[in-house]
This record gives structure tokens, C-alpha cells and sequence, in this order.
């Protein structure tokens, strides 16, 4: 679908051969909370360079850290797990997003939108904030986000039409209820991995093995 210019892919042949689907697709999103009701699975938004649809309605975000893991067997984020984290132990640096709830037009439903803490130019959250902080009329700007190959995003607003307004609304407020009702896991998006599942990933047990480190 969206990323198929992932530049950079040369390494990783053995990969190819498994899938021709979006790699991103690989991240097992199966064990999202249960008990989220009315079919309102979190999805995780994926900014690609075609431009992505989405509302905003809240600057409640929280903060995870996590690893982005590229291996054969699995090809996206999954949580650090804190003290002891063993892809800490192998070097994989851990990244902090925040995780902020919006509305995606894509999926027609409210969704987990990634967001780095980089401030960089051209960063997301700088535009994003900016976005939030003036605040009124939210719920009638259509934001579209897109980045180029070089991570540089693009974010530009539009009127929402009058008639295209109620179905967010309701969703929006059907995830309010649930997610104050501490029904409703945003970090749920990403996978969290043991370390025994971890050691089932060849590139992580090499690892291990050169550092000598069980
Ligand atoms: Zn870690």
C-alpha cells in the first residue's frame, strides 16, 4: 500500500523473500485490549508520502519508549522493557514517542498517531503543537500530514466540510467514554515482546552470543 519506497532495503534480502505485503503490516496488532467495545480498534496511523486524513481533537498524548526491531522474523516497534531491556543490552537504541489520539479518515475510526519528541525542523511535533495550541475550531480542520524520504514532514489544514463533521464527533466521543473508563490502552498499538521472544530473533540471539551475554 503506502511504503513502498523504502529506500535502504539491500541489507535485508532475506525479508523479501518472506512477504510482498507492507512490511509494516508484520506488527502483530492482535492483542489489542479486548475490551475496547463497538468494533473501535486503536490502529496506529502510518504518515507515508501520500498524505494522510486526519482530525484532531485532543493534545492528550502519553510518552513510550520503544525499539525499532528489524529482523527477518519481525519488522517494527515494540516496547522497551525498561531496567534489563534486552535490546538495551544489545544497543538498539530506544526512541521516546508520544502516542496521541486522533481521528483517521482512512480507517474512519479514532487511531494512535506516533509522534517523535524530535523539535527538529520539519519534525511532526512542532507542527502538530502548533496545531493544538490555537486550539479552536479543531473539530473542523481537516489535518494532512505527509513525509518525504528524507523524514521531513508536511502538514497543512482545510476546512472539514458541514456534512462530513458528525461521524467523527460521535466516535470521538464513544472513545472519550472508554478511554476514561481505563478501557482503552493507547500503547496497546505497539507490540511488547519477552525476552524469550526476543531470543527467537536471529539477529538478536547473534547479538547475545557475540557479547557474550545470556
Ligand atoms: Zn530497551
Amino acid at each position: 500500500m503506502k511504503k513502498k519506497n523504502k529506500g535502504k532495503k539491500s541489507k535485508n534480502r532475506k525479508s523479501e523473500t518472506k512477504t510482498n505485503t507492507n512490511p509494516w503490516e508484520s506488527v502483530d496488532i492482535s492483542n489489542i485490549s479486548e475490551s475496547i467495545e463497538n468494533s473501535d480498534r486503536l490502529e496506529q496511523v502510518r504518515i507515508s508520502q501520500d498524505e494522510t486524513f486526519l482530525l484532531l481533537f485532543t493534545s492528550g498524548s502519553i510518552r513510550l519508549s520503544l525499539h525499532w526491531v528489524n529482523d527477518p522474523e519481525f519488522r517494527g516497534f515494540v516496547h522497551c522493557n525498561g531496567e534489563d531491556c534486552l535490546f538495551c543490552r544489545i544497543g538498539n537504541k530506544n526512541m521516546n514517542k508520544l502516542l496521541l489520539p486522533v481521528y483517521s479518515f482512512d480507517s474512519n475510526a479514532v487511531a494512535v498517531l506516533p509522534i517523535s519528541d524530535s523539535m527538529r525542523p520539519h519534525a511532526l511535533l512542532p507542527q502538530i503543537a502548533n496545531i493544538l495550541e490555537s486550539g479552536k475550531n479543531l473539530r473542523k480542520r481537516l489535518v494532512l500530514i505527509s513525509k518525504d524520504r528524507d523524514h521531513a514532514f508536511t502538514v497543512r489544514t482545510k476546512k472539514l466540510p458541514k456534512d462530513k463533521r458528525d461521524e467523527p464527533i460521535e466516535k470521538i466521543r464513544r472513545f472519550k467514554e472508554g478511554h476514561d473508563a481505563g478501557e482503552i490502552d493507547l500503547t496497546a498499538v505497539f507490540q511488547t515482546m519477552s525476552d524469550y521472544e526476543l531470543k527467537q530473533l536471529e539477529s538478536v540471539r547473534q547479538k547475545l552470543e557475540l557479547l557474550d551475554d545470556e
